[in-house]
């Protein structure tokens, strides 16, 4: 599919961004491409308009920029996985480790139902930590994770093995 080498070029790679040593990935000048930013979404449209998919869940913050208009086009709802204190609404929530301590995730009680179908968002896999969080939030309410989605997977920190069992669709693998 020659509209994934176009996506992958348009993304920006940030040297020693947020700290020494890290090559961070920038989706922000995808943003700036409206026909490289609507083909991005319509790769995952296209593969989860017919799975049944009733909820499409988007991780802070950058999920939160790709998970609305996948939803729209598939017809599901969006609900927001959010750093902590920032949902008003009874949440719950899930620790889960970074390289230096730990951190939250929140999700409103009552957003996501028993037996929804829920699809993962988010721009970018590394350690699967946070994906993992997210999971566990969503099997806690008695969903049914269908699949987690990126943009871009770092494979060299084998975030897709910490998954498990649960399936991982990618665009883009970066080094
Ligand atoms: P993980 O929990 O898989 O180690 O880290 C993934 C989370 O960190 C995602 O929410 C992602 O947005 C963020 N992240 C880590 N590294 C990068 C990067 O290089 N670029 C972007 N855009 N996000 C990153």
């Amino acid at each position: 599919d020659d509209r994934i080498s176009k996506i992958a070029s348009s993304i920006r790679v940030i040297p020693n961004f947020p700290k020494p040593g890290v090559m961070f990935q920038d989706i922000t000048t995808l943003l700036l491409e409206p026909k490289l930013f609507r083909d991005t979404i319509d790769m995952f449209v296209e593969r989860y308009k017919d799975k049944g998919v009733t909820v499409v869940a988007g991780i802070e913050a950058r999920g939160f920029i790709f998970g609305p208009p996948i939803a729209l086009d598939i017809g599901a709802k969006f609900v927001p996985m959010r750093k902590p204190k920032k949902l008003p609404g009874e949440v719950i929530s899930e620790e889960y480790s970074l390289e230096y301590g730990t951190d939250k995730m929140e999700m409103h009680v009552g957003a996501v139902q028993p037996g929804d179908r829920v699809l993962v968002i988010d721009d970018l896999i590394a350690t699967g930590g946070t994906l993992c969080a997210a999971i566990k939030l969503l099997e806690r309410v008695e969903a049914e994770v269908v699949e987690c989605a990126c943009l871009i997977e770092l494979p060299e920190l084998k975030g897709r093995e910490r998954l498990g069992d649960k399936p991982l669709f990618v665009l883009i693998e970066a080094a």
